[in-house]
């Protein structure tokens, strides 16, 4: 029996008459009931704006936002609370990296380094800001198994490079990539290195500082909390040395006509109403998670794992995109003579959520030359029978499809 599935309501519904088998998480995580009666409970005792009025609900909803944000630090190795910016996800983190630290160093003929393995929320921000400054984007390669060429990216290292940005884990591939050595690589040239975490916190822990990076951002949603929550972590002085970029209310210390200066970190970043419930969820979501035993939830993510890739290769067909040695439960594949999106539907009629398509990552379609992939996705709270009801449901789609 899996322990942890009973504290997800959603998995007890029906989708088309069958129960529900969903292997979408690396889209977005379902949410556990500790994590809806947070925000419940918020909403019906607490609501009221942060930071702004002097009565009680205003001062128990600040309170109650002030600790999301020491869950965070805490989870996540910061120093200290202040180094954590809430953002609406990792791509408004990442976003308010480019515009705040990096626009203001990039000149003409300097370069942002990525791999082909990124989300566009890390290929796309990076590319407005080489449009407007004459600064280039250079990608460095993977190998055929999904794996990072991590001496090619080091070898792009050159003066003229003002960032580093990789992903932890590939949404696609499911590759986790070696994120210290990586990172002692561009500290060693003195080159900051931002990390996309999105797909790396829902299936292990992160140490911020440990890892040695010089941001880190992340989504919440993926992270078994509510929509519209994220995080960008750096240190302290790093933060500080950033203007803001998004101006309005909450991220000021006083404003005249003539002059507005700015509050200190993180509020610099906060403009306008935060989304409250959503922190207070996201915490609530890292307290659940504290409260697992880590061991068992990984050991039973591998089995997930592994049950599912040597299933997909008897099934015979099946083309797997990524083979990583290092991985997260996230499978990437496409079936002979099939549209991805055809049978993700008829997937569906099964009861099964699978994604199908291009998962945010254009050019690594391109790199393996595919049009769209089938993505199976999957959480701690999946079981092996479903990963099992899964391989029978593509067997019968194949079987209609021929
Ligand atoms: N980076 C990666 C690796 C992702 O998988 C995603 C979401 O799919 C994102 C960034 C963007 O996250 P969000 O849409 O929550 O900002």
């Amino acid at each position: 029996m899996n322990p942890w599935r009973g504290d997800f309501p959603i998995l007890k519904r029906t989708v088309n008459g069958k129960p529900l088998i969903y292997f979408d998480n690396a889209n977005t995580a379902q949410k556990p009931q500790a994590v809806i009666d947070a925000v419940d409970h918020f909403y019906c005792q607490h609501n009221a704006n942060v930071a702004r009025a002097v009565h009680l609900l205003s001062e128990e909803a600040t309170a109650m936002y002030e600790r999301a944000r020491e869950r965070i630090a805490a989870w996540i190795g910061a120093a200290a609370p202040r180094e954590i910016v809430m953002t609406s996800g990792t791509t408004m983190a990442i976003n308010l990296v480019a515009q705040s630290y990096l626009r203001p160093r990039l000149r003409e003929n300097d370069e942002v380094l990525i791999t082909a393995m990124e989300h566009h929320a890390n290929i796309v921000p990076w590319q407005l800001l080489c449009a407007a400054t004459g600064a280039r984007l250079v990608v460095a390669p993977i190998f055929d198994d999904g794996t990072l060429d991590v001496q090619a990216l080091v070898s792009l290292i050159s003066p003229h490079t003002k960032l580093v940005g990789v992903t932890h884990v590939s949404n696609v591939l499911g590759t986790i990539n070696p994120i210290a050595e990586i990172a002692s690589a561009t500290k060693a040239r003195g080159v900051p290195l931002l990390v996309d975490g999105s797909q790396a916190l829902p299936h292990f822990k992160v140490d911020v500082r440990a890892l040695g990076c010089d941001f880190y951002c992340f989504t919440g949603h993926k992270l078994f909390a509510p929509t519209g929550t994220g995080v960008l972590w750096a240190r302290y002085e790093t933060l500080d040395a950033m203007s803001p970029w998004i101006g309005g209310g909450e991220m000021i210390d006083a404003v005249s006509f003539e002059r507005t200066i700015y509050a200190p970190p993180p509020r610099r970043f906060e403009a306008g109403t935060p989304n409250i419930a959503g922190f207070i969820g996201l915490a609530a979501a890292i307290d659940y998670l504290a409260a697992q035993d880590c061991y068992a939830l990984h050991t039973h993510e591998q089995a997930l794992l592994q049950r599912l890739l040597e299933g997909l290769k008897g099934l015979g067909g099946v083309r797997l995109i990524g083979s990583a040695k290092d991985r997260v439960p996230v499978v990437s594949f496409t079936l002979e003579d099939a549209h991805a999106t055809d049978v993700a539907m008829l997937l569906d009629l099964e009861g099964v959520a699978v994604r199908s398509g291009q998962h945010c990552a254009h050019p690594l379609m391109q790199r393996f030359g595919v049009n769209a992939t089938l993505r199976a996705s999957m959480a701690f709270y999946n079981t092996i029978d479903e990963v099992d009801q899964l391989l029978a449901a593509l067997a019968l789609v194949r079987a209609k499809l021929a």
